[in-house]
């Protein structure tokens, strides 16, 4: 899968639930997380593959090893608190980090591969990349959550290498 790099418009589209969990769909997830790892991610969303869907994979950083991927589907932000500084990057903008800010703590639900109802209270770098991630089925970047100086400074930078 060829992953959709800054500015492709298709990065900006709010993208539509999930309706159908079937093999179809479940073998892209599968590639979508092979596509993740090749490329030393640790999240990748739907519309980064060009897919209009709502749902991304993820690394579970519960484990140490970070062996297995997470996959929301549908997910819906129910609970957030708290503040922290998070030094991001993002596979569609290959080679920028920057700080942004986010929740500390949220509440995340969504459906699994079964189409079960999954509720986590994710915190840490596991929260920070859920937060990641879903801004992403709304169309909405990681600059976005930048302070409005540290914004400017970032858009000219990446404005300038991806035309
Ligand atoms: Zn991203």
């Amino acid at each position: 899968m060829d992953i959709k790099i800054y500015p492709d418009p298709v990065l900006f589209e709010d993208c539509e639930e999930v309706s159908v969990i079937n093999d179809d769909f479940i073998a892209k997830v599968n590639e979508m997380i092979e596509t993740m790892r090749n490329a030393d991610g640790i999240g990748l969303a739907a519309p980064q593959i060009g897919i209009l869907g709502r749902f991304f994979v993820c690394l579970d950083f519960s484990t140490e090893e970070r062996v297995d991927s997470l996959v929301l589907i549908n997910p819906v932000i129910t609970e957030k608190k708290g503040r922290v500084e998070s030094k991001e990057g993002c596979l569609s903008i290959p080679g920028f980090y920057e700080y942004v800010y986010r929740y500390e703590e949220i509440e995340v639900k969504a459906l699994d591969l079964k189409g079960k109802e999954i509720v986590y209270c994710p915190t840490g770098l596991q929260s920070v990349v859920f937060q990641h991630e879903y801004d992403h089925l709304d169309g909405i970047l990681f600059p976005e959550r930048m302070n409005s100086i540290t914004k400017d400074i970032f858009m000219k930078k990446i404005n300038k290498e991806f035309k």
